[in-house]
């Protein structure tokens, strides 16, 4: 199906995991598609050979999602790369987790760097090139912004929090341009974050209702719904695919 024919799309951390299938996942649906990555140059330049085989272009760009300007800069070159840009996801994501006492300023910083600044700096730049209309910005948010269910997962939740009043807000605000703007909470994910035969594997599986990890293309099944046509009237929502952690 080529429901995103014609689409430009940015994906941030789209060298591993859920950013790379959601990058896949566009790309089969048509979208033209550009990925980010901090440090997995190789694995980033993979995907985007990859999607680049099945006949839609790609590219791979280095930047940091903690730093503002990079972040910008990447954005403005998704959309000159490609003439336009119509979807963002704000995807790239830490994972500090730790006992209260332990939290040094540093890890505070960069958790707050990286999942929520990143995500809004990324709007604000994305949306200058949403002229068009049918604009889309979709973060990837957690199960755990909702059911913390172990003790040190302050700053990790507190974290995809706040995308949630950043979701409203932006919802709000970009309604009349055309642009809408949903948070995609995951439940527990087989990545190289969250490994389905890590050690507390079976735990955090236990604590879904489907007692099993998500494999990263089912996150990004909904991600392109989202993304499509039939998702045009969804807009400031937070969208569980969580197996029923969070019920
Ligand atoms: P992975 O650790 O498997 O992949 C993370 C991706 O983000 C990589 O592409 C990585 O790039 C990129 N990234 C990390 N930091 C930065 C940065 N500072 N700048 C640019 N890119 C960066 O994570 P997941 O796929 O598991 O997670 C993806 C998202 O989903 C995150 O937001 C996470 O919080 C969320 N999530 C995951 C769950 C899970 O169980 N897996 C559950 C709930 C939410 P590089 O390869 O270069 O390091």
């Amino acid at each position: 199906m080529n429901r995103l024919e014609g689409k430009v799309a940015l994906i941030t951390g789209g060298s591993r995991g859920i950013g790379a299938a959601v990058a896949f996942r566009l790309a089969e649906e048509g979208a033209d598609t550009v990925l980010t990555y901090e440090n997995s140059a190789e694995r980033a330049n993979e995907v985007a050979e990859r999607i680049k085989a099945s006949g839609r272009r790609a590219l791979a760009v280095r930047a940091d999602s903690a730093d503002p300007e990079a972040l910008t800069a990447a954005v403005d070159e998704a959309a000159a790369t490609f003439g336009r840009l119509d979807i963002l996801v704000n995807n790239a994501g830490v994972f500090h987790v730790g006992p209260l006492d332990d939290m040094e300023p540093a890890e505070i910083d960069r958790t707050l760097a990286v999942n929520v600044r990143a995500p809004f700096t990324a709007s604000k730049a994305a949306v200058r090139h949403m002229d068009r209309g049918g604009g889309r910005i979709i973060s990837i948010g957690s199960n755990v912004a909702e059911r913390a269910v172990f003790p040190g997962l302050a700053l990790y939740s507190m974290s995809k929090t706040a995308l949630v009043g950043m979701t409203k807000g932006l919802a709000r605000e970009l309604g009349p341009r055309g642009v809408t703007v949903n948070l995609v909470h995951p439940g527990p994910t087989d990545t190289d974050a969250n490994p389905a035969d890590g050690p507390n594997a079976e735990t955090i599986a236990g604590f879904t209702a489907v007692g099993r990890y998500a494999e990263a293309a089912e996150i990004a099944a909904t991600v392109a719904h989202l993304a499509g046509p039939d998702g045009a009237y969804i807009t400031g929502a937070s969208i569980h695919v969580d197996g029923g952690f969070t019920a």
